[in-house]
């Protein structure tokens, strides 16, 4: 999860100018199609001792109330929450536990990310085997917040449970959703709010889709964004600010409306961010992680960058809340966006 600076502007901005490719839920699939998730009914995740800060005396019972926000939907994974030595990464030949990890000098994964979730899958990407959450406490300071928050400023702490909700919701096997700025899967949070701690109907509805669970609601829009289809960018904004009108007349969430009005009817745009070319690329073990080196063909120079994540000796290892290396493979076109900021740690 990123830090949030005016995020809900920023989506809104963002949409109306038809960057990116909005997604209408936070269900990241294989390449069959199927969801990606866990075979398991449920998750042993062990807090480490070093999970300690002045700034959350309780973190077994924080980890348990942002575990419980998931393990209360009917017929989800339940993650059973414990404290103990854990060890992080995966292991090919024995049990394996999700870990909270927190780094107080350092972090592992060359990331902005309040905390990152690396997920340890099945070569083909589609079955969960292993789940670690990294939180970046050399880098931001985290707290536990009252129910209501504090107002939103620089000199907040960022709430610790909200941001391991968020990151639970990745271990489960959910992606961001950057369509919903009320979700607890929307991967940016400012100081001071704890909404995330909650699930909204969209958070819910990724999950039931992830699991096959029924009689769960279809939340959200009530569109999706049909790729290929082009929208005039006037269209997106008539209808956008008739939804803000709307909202602000029955006193509805009218941000959020907009939102939506700008999500079902735009275009997915070109990409703005420039591809690379994966030029060779190789992986390596170091510790519990993997890390992917790669040369790529950027407007016409080779550059080299080193990734977390990666595929060898059977599984594959991707990092979600930041750039991840999987995708790193000869002959890929990468987003230059994933390689951006990842020097070799
Ligand atoms: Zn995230």
């Amino acid at each position: 999860m990123m830090p949030r600076p005016a995020a809900v502007l920023g989506l809104v901005l963002a949409l109306l100018a038809g960057e990116g490719r909005a997604r209408a839920d936070s269900t990241r699939r294989g390449p069959d199609g199927e969801p990606v998730r866990w075979q398991s009914p449920t998750l042993d995740v062990v807090v480490d001792p070093a999970v300690r800060d002045p700034g959350f005396p309780d973190p077994e019972g924080i980890t348990r109330l942002a575990a419980q926000a998931w393990s209360q939907v009917p017929g989800a994974p339940r993650l059973a929450v414990r404290a103990g030595p854990a060890t992080p990464g995966f292991n090919p030949s024995g049990a394996n536990q999700v870990t909270v990890q927190y780094f107080r000098q350092g972090f592992p994964m060359s990331t902005t990310a309040l905390a990152v979730t690396v997920l340890t899958m099945d070569q083909r990407g589609q079955r969960i085997l292993d789940a670690d959450v990294l939180l970046q406490g050399s880098r931001y300071r985290f707290g536990w917040l009252s129910p209501a928050g504090l107002p939103v400023s620089a000199t907040a702490p960022f709430d610790v449970q909200s941001t391991l909700t968020h990151e639970f919701g990745h271990v489960l096997g959910l992606g961001e959703d950057e369509a919903h700025p009320d979700a607890t899967m929307f991967p940016r949070q400012r100081p001071g709010e704890v909404f995330q701690r909650d699930l909204s109907l969209e958070d819910r509805a990724s999950l039931a889709r992830t699991y096959d669970l029924d009689g769960l609601p279809e939340g959200g829009c009530g569109g999706r964004v049909a790729p290929g289809v082009p929208v005039p960018w006037a269209w997106s904004s008539i209808l956008a600010l008739g939804l803000l009108g709307l909202g602000l007349w029955r006193r509805r969430a009218p941000w959020l409306l907009a939102a939506c009005g700008v999500l079902v009817s735009a275009p997915p745009g070109p990409s703005v961010s420039g591809a690379a070319v994966v030029l060779r690329s190789h992986t390596v073990r170091r510790g519990p992680w993997l890390y992917t080196t790669a040369t790529v063909l950027r407007g016409g120079r080779a550059v080299t960058v080193t990734l977390p994540g990666g595929s060898l000796q059977g599984v594959r290892q991707v990092v979600l809340g930041a750039p991840s290396g999987h995708r790193l493979v000869p002959g890929a076109r990468v987003g230059a966006e994933a390689l951006r900021g990842a020097p070799a740690p």
